[in-house]
């Protein structure tokens, strides 16, 4: 068999919609958050439900630039880019973690046995396609959330960091991190919400017509 390199953009572009995919529940979230915890991966990375807004061109990334408090993610073109570092990844197979967005800088190297061991109980879970890695940032409160929303003209998301008790509407919940309480137990917390279109009520941005 052939194998067929992918741009970067296409890998995007074959991230589900939101609508597409299935939200993991509790009890699938805590197996998978025990695995974090147990390879010491908690602080670094959250469970995210993977999905995306808007079409890439081929030649093009999803690149996040982060102010502390506001994370503007847009298409940039890939040649133009001068220093380029994953974001979020997403298990397409056993064997391949690719990001389908990405940074402005690094963050931590994730260990090859954790990405191994995390495949393994998605793929018994059946969640393998649904869920991926996000990052944290080391000031991100325990108490704190993101809320993304998304702007058709600039292909865009932006996203804020608010209060966990900050009440959003019409929005899912497509972002967990866990911590070990002081009895060991695994617990999670929501830490990223997505905003519906106001104008399509889904995820799928409209673009403007020509
Ligand atoms: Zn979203």
């Amino acid at each position: 068999m052939t194998s067929v390199l992918k741009t970067p953009g296409q890998i995007h572009n074959a991230v589900p919609l939101l609508d597409c995919t299935v939200a993991p529940t509790e009890a699938e979230l805590l197996r998978i958050g025990a695995t974090l915890v147990q390879f010491e991966q908690h602080q670094d990375w959250a469970i995210g439900r993977t999905h995306r807004h808007h079409e890439l061109h081929s030649n093009e990334v999803m690149i996040h630039r982060l102010d502390r408090r506001t994370d503007v993610c847009e298409p940039v073109k890939f040649s133009s880019l001068i220093e380029l570092h994953p974001h979020s990844w997403h298990y397409t197979s056993a064997r391949h973690l690719p990001p389908y967005e990405y940074d402005t800088r690094s963050r931590p190297k994730i260990p090859q046995e954790f990405i191994s061991e995390l495949w393994e109980q998605l793929d018994v879970m059946k969640v393998s396609w649904s869920v991926s890695l996000i990052p944290i940032e080391p000031y991100q409160g325990r108490d704190e959330k993101w809320i993304e929303t998304t702007d058709p003209e600039t292909r865009s998301m932006t996203s804020i960091l608010v209060s966990e008790t900050h009440d959003v509407p019409v929005s899912e919940i497509v972002g967990w991190r866990f911590f070990r309480s002081d009895e060991g137990a695994v617990e999670l917390a929501v830490v990223r919400q997505c905003k519906r279109d106001t104008v399509t009520g889904f995820h799928q941005a409209i673009y403007p017509s020509k």
